[in-house]
């Protein structure tokens, strides 16, 4: 049996920051992955977009360390995560949607957040090319950017392992050791090892993992698709967010930006969504996706598409990611549950957990780090999740 401080399931979106920053505290860190790699999960289908302009405290404030960590990464330990500044931009064509986000700014500058409200001009001059006919105007937060989901997961690991933390691939877990109500370890179909934390990051199979504790893990997978283009010549800093319906009644809202190497990466919020973790690309997402960006900024006609792919929010039913311990089975610790913005909490979630567990209190404020407790009422309000 092979003795650590702490086994993290998982080496995607959060559980590799959270192996570096509790190796980084001092912990004998082992992370086991079923996949190849780090990042092979979820993770790498993420678009990279990274903000912390959300409605709820708890993803503000986690965004905010996130935003920080990754704007500083390669300064601070020499690897570039493919992070570009550029803000984030919603462009409103209508009075409604004018209202509603006009109607967030309060709350989100009460939390300290640069984001504000922009005429036409002045969004026109940052989204070059974009149709103008019925522009009013839009929102606009500078401090937001884009990272590579590609390269992240890989600089936390390099991180992680030079504080002494352990990776092992393609090792699934398949049991969990317990006595009485305590996590003792975890079966692999490889080996078995113990600890006295156990982090379950287990994204969208999360919920499988409730079934081998016997506990309830509210995490339901629904699939999304993207794209990326060949590079072209940096024109566009912000990331977009367009949030009509699209004329075709297929799509809620999409989203893309111009990442680090000149890519166009792109994703669509589908009105109906797909359940499960069918991660098969379908014929209907790139005429459907095109259109909307054509239409949106008609110099986007020219892009040579490279690349489409499927994968999963992992969703909890209120929109909010589980950030806690277990009450009622001691040792386990769950970081699930990361929607659609599993790439931008992770950072400072895995900053959070090391904090919880090593220092026994949060990075964040109390009152915010409260939303991300396993033991609330999930139904209680709809919360906001728009990428
Ligand atoms: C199209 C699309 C676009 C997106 N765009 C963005 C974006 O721009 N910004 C953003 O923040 N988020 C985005 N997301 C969401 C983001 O990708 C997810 O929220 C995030 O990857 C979830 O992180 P995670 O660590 O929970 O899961 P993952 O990154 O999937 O990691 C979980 C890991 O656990 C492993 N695992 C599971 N079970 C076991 C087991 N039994 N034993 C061993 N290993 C196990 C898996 O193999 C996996 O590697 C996007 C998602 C999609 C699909």
């Amino acid at each position: 049996m092979k003795t650590y401080d702490a086994i993290i399931i998982g080496a995607g979106s959060v559980g590799t920051p959270a192996a570096c920053f509790l190796a980084q505290k001092g912990l004998k860190v082992i992370v086991l992955e079923m996949r190849a790699a780090s990042g092979q999960g979820d993770n790498k289908a993420a678009i990279g977009g990274v903000r912390a302009t959300h409605s709820d405290p708890g993803k503000i404030q986690i965004c905010i360390e996130s935003l920080k960590i990754f704007s500083t990464w390669k300064e601070e330990y020499g690897f570039d995560m493919g992070w570009k500044p550029g803000g984030y931009c919603f462009p409103v064509y209508d009075e409604k949607n004018e209202a509603v986000l006009k109607g967030l700014l309060p709350a989100q500058k009460k939390f300290g957040l640069n984001i504000d409200w922009i005429g036409p001009e002045k969004l026109a001059e940052i989204v070059p090319g974009i149709n103008r006919e019925n522009l009013r105007g839009g929102t606009y937060s500078p401090e937001d950017g884009q990272v590579s989901g590609l390269l992240a997961p890989v600089g936390f690991q390099r991180e992680a392992e030079r504080n002494g933390a352990e990776f092992r691939f393609k090792e699934k877990v398949i049991g969990y050791q317990r006595t009485g109500d305590q996590i003792t370890g975890v079966i692999t179909n490889k080996d078995k090892y113990s600890a006295g934390v156990v982090i379950l990051a287990a994204g969208a199979d999360a919920a499988e993992h409730g079934g081998l504790l016997d506990i309830d893990i509210p995490v339901t997978p629904d699939t999304h698709e993207a794209g990326i283009s060949a590079p072209v010549k940096q024109f566009l800093a912000p990331l977009i967010v367009d949030i009509r319906p699209g004329p075709e009644n297929k799509t809620v809202n999409f989203y893309f930006g111009q990442n680090k190497e000149g890519q166009i990466i792109f994703c669509y919020t589908p009105k109906e969504l797909f359940y499960g973790t069918d991660r098969e690309s379908q014929s209907e997402f790139m005429p459907i996706i095109a259109n909307r960006m054509i239409n949106l900024i008609p110099r986007l006609k020219n892009l040579l598409i490279r690349r489409i792919w499927r994968g999963c929010y992992p969703m909890t039913p209120d929109g909010v990611p589980i950030i806690d311990f277990v009450p009622d089975v001691k040792g386990l610790f769950l970081a699930v549950g990361m929607c659609g913005q599993g790439l931008m909490l992770g950072p400072g979630a895995g900053k959070n957990i090391a904090s919880l567990i090593v220092d026994k209190k949060p990075i964040i404020s109390e009152e915010a780090n409260k939303f991300f407790r396993y033991s609330r009422d999930f139904y209680s309000e709809k919360k906001e999740t728009l990428k």
